[in-house]
Parts: structure tokens; sequence; C-alpha cells
């Protein structure tokens, strides 16, 4: 049985259905900081069947190890954790505390009871400012942010484990932008308040929540002066974790793999296909750079490729119609 930490998140439900529609038995849990209750009922809907679960966080040991012993849990997905780098700038200590000691929790419990696969939920941020585009995986890391550091010091502590212990079999999957929604529109990515992210406003904007998009900056050196990102539909995502785990019930060690399709587009780009996809016009405007971003961001995903097997098959038309058809079904997201 597979523990998804944080599967009532955005890329923890869409991966927990992936599990389920291939035959995989899971057990999720959450505390749901950042999710809701409704996820889990959207998800025994689509898969017309009750799913394990249980409520908790994941820093309570006691609680984590009940669950060890109820469930038989053989490897974990750990997608929990706070992921919102404004905050994490403000409330540092917090993000410390939630994503480093939840890990430190989970992996001496997996410990104790001799689970030692693990899938840990990276980011390109470990990459900072890369000097070279696509970005290979031994680029050297930097992190500019401590939402970033949490995620560069949690894969140095799971190298460590590692070392102590030769059992262990982690994958780091380093994601990039994730978009997109399940196709049922049923689930989906569900911000609090003002989205930060490129997507989720630009389906506010179209369903008339917002007035305008605000694109940051007009000046990087990329093909129109706009930001570049490699844009990865959720459920190739989520693909990806089942390719992890295949690979991981293989042979032990830690690896980490970029998460993306290869392919950088810029915000206009982004903000055209949209338009075009959904026949929605979304004004914008340009405003000063946001403090921190980076001109141009996009993997190179051949480790991914060849060790996992896998690729992102998605097109960014397809990210366009499966966000848009979500924000639609659930203008006021799950409630
Ligand atoms: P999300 O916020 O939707 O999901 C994370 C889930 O973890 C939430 O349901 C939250 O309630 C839960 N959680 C947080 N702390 C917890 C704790 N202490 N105990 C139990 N549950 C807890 O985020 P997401 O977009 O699905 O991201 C999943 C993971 O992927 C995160 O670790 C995130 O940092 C990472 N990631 C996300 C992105 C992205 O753009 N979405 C990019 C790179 C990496
Ligand atoms: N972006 C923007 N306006 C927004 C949100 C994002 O212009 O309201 C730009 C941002 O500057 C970046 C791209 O869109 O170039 C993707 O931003 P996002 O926050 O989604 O991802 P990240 O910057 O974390 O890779």
């Amino acid at each position: 049985m597979i523990l998804i930490t944080g599967g009532t998140g955005f890329i923890g439900s869409h991966t927990a259905l992936l599990l389920l529609e291939n035959g995989y038995e899971i057990v999720i849990v959450d505390n749901f900081v950042n999710s809701s209750r409704e996820v889990l009922k959207r998800l025994e809907r689509l898969i017309g069947a009750s799913i394990p679960f249980v409520e908790l966080d994941l820093r309570d040991e006691e609680a984590l190890e009940q669950l060890f012993m109820t469930y038989n849990i053989d490897s974990v997905i750990h997608f929990a954790g706070l992921k919102a780098v404004g905050e994490s700038v403000e409330k540092p200590l917090y993000y410390y505390e939630n994503n480093i000691g939840s890990t430190l929790v989970l992996c001496k419990v997996m410990e104790k009871f001799g689970v030692m696969k693990l899938v840990f939920s990276s980011s390109a941020t470990v990459y900072g400012a890369p000097e070279l585009v696509p970005i290979v995986e031994n680029t050297p890391l930097h992190s500019t942010n401590p939402y970033g550091r949490t995620k560069l010091m949690v894969e140095e502590i799971l190298k460590d484990l590692y070392i102590s212990n030769p059992n262990w079999s982690i994958a780091l999957l380093r994601y990039f932008n994730p978009i997109g929604a399940h196709e049922s529109g049923e689930i989906g990515e569900n911000p609090n308040g003002t989205p930060n992210n490129l997507m989720p406003y630009i389906t506010q904007v179209a369903i008339g929540k917002r007035k305008e998009l605000y694109i940051f900056g007009n000046d990087y050196p990329t093909m129109d002066g706009t930001g570049v990102r490699d844009y990865i539909h959720v459920t190739d995502l989520a693909y990806g974790h089942v390719k992890a785990l295949e690979k991981l019930n293989k042979s032990t060690g830690i690896d980490a793999y970029n998460l993306g399709t290869g392919k950088g587009y810029s915000v206009l780009e982004v903000v055209k296909t949209f338009e075009h996809v959904t026949g929605v016009s979304i004004p914008y405007k340009f405003v000063k750079r946001r403090p921190g971003d980076i001109a141009e961001c996009y993997a190179d995903p051949s480790k991914a490729n060849k060790e996992l097997k896998w690729e992102a098959k998605k097109t960014l038309e397809d990210m366009c119609q499966d966000s848009w058809r979500w924000q639609k079904k659930n203008p006021e997201g799950f409630c």
C-alpha cells in the first residue's frame, strides 16, 4: 500500500486518482492546512469507491506511528508541505518547521517500520537562477527564498539518509510549473485568496473574478520580454510519480529527476494560447518585474525520459482547456 502525504492537495489528488485507476492501493493523509475535505468526496465519486484517509499533521509522530501500525505501507509519496514563496519570506520558521519537521518525522517513522521507498516533491526552485537552460539535474543548486531552501535542505537530508543506510530507495522529483486539471473538471488547483501563480490568475480573470492580469515585466531577455517557464500538465506530472515508484521497486539509491516538458513558454504565449483555446479574452497590463523572478526556466527532462521511461505528453492547449474547464465548473473552488 502506498502512503500519500498531502494527498488532498493539487498534485497529490491527481496522483492519488491515477494510482487508484492503475490498481494501486493507497492511503491518504492530510491536515487540510491548504486543501478541502471536498477533494476526498470528489475522488471517491470519480473512482466509485471509498478511499482510506487519515486526517493528521505529519509532525505528530505518535499519530503517524499509529498509521503505520494500521496500514501495510510499503512506499510513500511525500507531497505534504507549504508552498507559497512570499509567505515563506514572511514566516520562515513556519516553513522550516512544517516542511522540514514533517519530513524528519516521516523518515524516522518510515525507518522504524522498515519502509524505505520514498518519492519526494522537490521543485525547480532548487536551481535558483540557473546560468544555462535547459536545466540538467547536475546544475549547481541554490535557493533564493525560505520555501526553496526547505526543498534544498530536505534533498540534502535525504541524501544523508541514503548514505547512512543504502537500503533506501529515494526519488527527488523536481517539478517545473504544474498547471491544468483532471479532464473531468472535478479536481484542480484551488488557491486561497489572490493567486500567486499565472494560470489560476488567468482563469480568474477569464471568469470575471479579477479585472485584468498583471504581467510582471516585459523587459526580460526572452523572445517577447516576458518570463519563460516550463508548464506541465498536472496529469503528466502525476504519471511521473507512478513511473518513479516503478523504478524504486526495482533498485535502491537516490536520484533527482526533472519533471518538465522541456519546452519554455512566455507569459504572453500562455495568454494567447488560453485566449485561442477558450475564446475568452484576457485583458492584461505590464507592471514591473516581481522580485526574485528569473527570466527563463525550463527543463532538460531527458534523465526522466530515459531512466523512468516517462515523458510529458499534453500540450499547452490541453493545459489551458483543462484549467478553464475546472475553473468554469467550480467558480468558487471546492465548496
Ligand atoms: P498543495 O498545497 O495543494 O498540497 C499540499 C498538501 O499538503 C495540502 O493538502 C496541505 O493541506 C498538506 N499539508 C501541508 N503540511 C502538512 C502537514 N504538516 N501535515 C499534513 N498535511 C500537510 O500543493 P501542491 O501544489 O499539490 O504541491 C505538492 C508538493 O509539491 C508540495 O510539497 C510543493 O512544495 C511541491 N511543489 C509544488 C509546485 C507547484 O507549483 N504546485 C511546484 C514544485 C513543487
Ligand atoms: N506571472 C505574471 N503575473 C502573475 C503571475 C505570474 O506575469 O500574476 C509570471 C511570472 O512573472 C513568471 C510566470 O508568470 O514569469 C510564471 O509565474 P508563476 O508564479 O506561475 O511560476 P514561477 O514564477 O514560480 O515559476
